[in-house]
């Protein structure tokens, strides 16, 4: 079963482009590490070899993907009717340019995406992309892998970086957390005496020798720190323990 993706979703709108890809096969793990991450837009920019059977084996349960890929012939045609623009290489080049870590880099394309169509565009696997195609980014993105060999292959950067999208997606669609609530310092006093004093009718804590019992059970109770229901009900406890003695006594 192929899941499809809303089409009403952010995600739908972020572009992922492929620059002259020698592979088939990495058209298809390209689509799947898409599909994976919930994107669906894919662009191919002349590619060598257009996409056959081992590119369909590789995609998997992306066919939709792979199908739907749009083939044009140059990179401005690709991001034409793109806002956001931003390059990957696996090296910084000669020429300086505005970088993004690959966490901005999905967090800026999730921001921005709300406005305009944005571009992922990834090179050649043999030399990446060209300066000129650089220079056609906003932004570049460089996965900051070992030094000693930084060359992901295509498909695993397609993969890494849209996982970064999908992350920073996932935090822009969080509900936020029930707003939790606390119980003031004195709420909390009031706990401490009423323990203690619960504590040492129970003889528990004998008055004469307090020892460290009730410093260890404040540190207990102020790293667990107790929400305002939590603390009623810990009242409500000693309240019956109270109203037992007294009934016994
Ligand atoms: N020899 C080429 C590497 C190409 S790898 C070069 O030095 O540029 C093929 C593509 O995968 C790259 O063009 C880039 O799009 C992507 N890629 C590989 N490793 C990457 C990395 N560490 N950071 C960002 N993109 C990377």
């Amino acid at each position: 079963m192929t899941e499809q993706i809303d089409p009403s979703s952010l995600l739908s709108d972020v572009r992922i482009v492929l620059v002259n890809t020698s592979h088939t096969g990495n058209i298809g793990s390209t689509a799947r590490a898409m599909k994976t991450m919930g994107l669906s837009k894919l662009v191919l920019v002349d590619p060598v070899d257009e996409p056959d059977g081992k590119a369909s084996a590789l995609a998997a349960g992306a066919g939709d993907v792979l199908a739907n890929a749009k083939i044009v012939s140059s990179l401005e045609e690709a991001v034409a009717d793109c806002g956001l623009v931003v390059g990957t290489s696996a090296r910084s080049r000669t020429l300086p340019w505005p970088m993004l870590e690959p966490r901005e880099c999905g967090e800026k394309l999730v921001a921005e995406v709300a406005n305009f169509p944005v571009a992922l565009v990834f090179g050649r696997e043999n030399n990446g992309l060209s300066n000129e195609e650089l220079q056609q980014c906003h932004f570049h993105v460089c996965i900051p892998a070992n030094p000693e060999y930084s060359s992901l292959n295509l498909a695993a950067a397609v993969q890494t970086l849209c996982y970064e999208v999908r992350m920073a997606y996932l935090n822009s669609t969080r509900i936020p957390e029930e707003t939790r609530e606390y119980p003031l310092s004195d709420d909390l006093e009031r706990f401490y005496s009423h323990l203690e004093q619960t504590l040492s009718k129970t003889n528990f804590i004998i008055p004469q020798h307090p020892g460290m019992v009730m410093t260890k059970l404040r540190r207990l109770f102020n790293r667990a720190r107790p929400e305002t229901q939590e603390l009623n009900i810990l009242r409500g406890i000693l309240a019956s323990v109270n109203k037992s003695i007294d009934n016994k006594g």
